[in-house]
């Protein structure tokens, strides 16, 4: 499948989560067999480039994506979770939402010293997430210089941020 197949299989809900929002809803991708397996594909193409030596994937969305291409791609995956999920000491980085403050945590053990790993969302926005989960990896020592997203909100600019960090960022969709 194109990844303009993939498009159509978006579904686009109109006041969620709150209204006036569009959200750009993912089921209906993951829940299509051929569309799913073509979106890990192309992501996996595209991570192959990037030279990935680990998939890192943002709670919750960013699981089923990156974890699908990790191993699509025989390697290993880190997720990068919600505060108090790991059951090890783990190292973390609070960030600013649209409206308040989030956290995201990692094992640090999880990844190695220059190891170079690919971060993957579903989605990107403003690219808060994408940014805080790049500086937590890359405090733990990877090598973070890729992110690869499902569907990139251009108007939100978060891929132009990203960019500006020195991330190099594709997106299957707009
Ligand atoms: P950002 O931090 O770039 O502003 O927001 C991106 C994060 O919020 C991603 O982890 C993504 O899963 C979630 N997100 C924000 N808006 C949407 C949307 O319209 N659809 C989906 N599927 N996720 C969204």
């Amino acid at each position: 499948m194109t990844v303009d197949d993939l498009k159509h299989l978006v579904r686009t809900v109109p006041d969620f989560p709150a209204p006036g929002i569009l959200f750009r809803d993912v089921t209906t991708l993951i829940g299509h067999g051929a569309g799913f397996a073509a979106s890990i594909a192309h992501l996996a193409d595209r991570a192959r480039a990037a030279g990935a030596e680990a998939i890192a994937g943002m709670e919750a969305r960013g699981f089923i994506f990156g974890a699908a291409v990790a191993a699509h791609m025989g390697l290993g995956f880190v997720p990068v979770r919600k505060p108090g999920k790991l059951p090890v000491p783990t190292i973390g980085i609070d960030y600013a939402l649209e409206y308040g403050r989030d956290r995201l945590e990692i094992d640090p053990g999880a990844v190695s010293a220059g190891q170079r790993v690919v971060l993957v969302d579903d989605l990107i926005a403003t690219g808060g997430t994408a940014l805080a989960a790049m500086e937590l990896l890359r405090s733990a020592g990877a090598s973070v210089t890729h992110a690869l997203f499902v569907i990139d909100l251009p108007d939100l600019h978060g891929a132009a941020r990203l960019r500006d960090a020195g991330l190099t960022v594709d997106a299957l969709m707009h």
